[in-house]
């Protein structure tokens, strides 16, 4: 496995590898890799013959007030979970390496980017298109890999590489979760035990909208009801949004038709917590 620090040595290696008529997978990630990362380089280890993965904790993406500073970035940790999945190719830039000057350019994807996080992220999805545009330029992928758990960010990715023509296909892939249901994410380690049994209550109410959707209920306000009265349960979870929204236009809607999205963002002590579910209600 080759650590490659500027983009011009990552360029190079890919180059090599291209030139063999290798299938080429990118995994994005901003590190303090965890199961959930491992899923997605495992997909791409599967699906590729050549696989890259990123490092990279882009400050372009994070509000002024955000975690930027106290991200987790344990790198060596990082590298060894690397080093044993396979995968070929680390590029963990610096910052001055990716924005080496004021940047002019930049991706907004409107319209999916005004509900869910966007809300009360300003600039976060421009930040995140941003770096993935980049990325998709220095790597030249064949496939990305997603996942699942950043719904919103997936669909936004997707949306840039069909607008913009990019020679490339997104991939996403289920959201992995802890035993009790808590999605994996880096973020947890902000939180203490109790507070990770609270976030718990997150996917609880997931699971509630889910089981209403099965039972034939079409109204998204009695799901969302419910969906707080679960939340409501554990006393420190602050509670951003709870949305149903259309999976393609991230459009809030009245009844579950179609593709939806039930979505939830909260804060608990130090972290923000996102999770989802995303139901096909065309085969209820
Ligand atoms: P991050 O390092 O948080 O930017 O995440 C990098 C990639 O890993 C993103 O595509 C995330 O959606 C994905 N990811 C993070 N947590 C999970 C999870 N629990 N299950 C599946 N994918 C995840």
């Amino acid at each position: 496995m080759e650590v490659a620090k500027t983009i011009e040595s990552v360029r190079s290696l890919v180059k090599a590898a291209r030139r063999e008529a290798k299938k080429i997978g990118l995994v994005p990630t901003m590190g303090a890799l965890h199961i959930g990362h491992i899923s997605l380089i495992e997909t791409a280890v599967k699906e590729c013959d050549f696989v890259v993965v990123s490092i990279f904790v882009n400050p372009t993406q994070f509000g002024p007030t955000e975690d930027f500073e106290k991200y987790p970035r344990p790198l060596e940790a990082d590298l060894e979970i690397c080093k044993k999945a396979g995968i070929d190719i680390v590029f963990a830039p610096a910052t001055e390496q990716m924005y080496p000057r004021e940047n002019f350019t930049s991706v907004n994807v409107e319209k999916l980017t005004e509900q869910l996080c966007g809300r009360s992220r300003p600039g976060h999805f421009r930040g995140v298109a941003t770096i993935c545009a980049k990325l998709f330029n220095i790597v030249q992928p064949d496939i990305a890999y997603f996942g699942q758990k950043d719904s919103q960010q997936a669909i936004v990715i997707k949306k840039m590489v069909a607008d913009l023509n990019m020679p490339l296909r997104i991939a996403i892939c289920p959201t992995v979760r802890e035993p009790d249901g808590l999605a994996v994410s880096s973020r947890n380690q902000y939180l203490t035990k109790e507070q990770k049994k609270e976030a718990t209550y997150i996917y609880k109410s997931l699971q509630k909208a889910q089981e209403m959707i099965d039972a034939g209920i079409t109204d998204c306000e009695t799901i969302i009801r419910q969906m707080y009265s679960i939340l409501n349960q554990a006393p420190s979870i602050k509670i951003e949004y709870v949305s149903v929204v259309d999976a393609e236009t991230v459009q809030n809607i009245d009844q579950i038709a179609g593709k939806v999205l039930v979505a939830v963002a909260a804060r608990i002590g130090l972290a923000r917590l996102i999770d989802n579910i995303l139901v096909d209600a065309s085969k209820q």
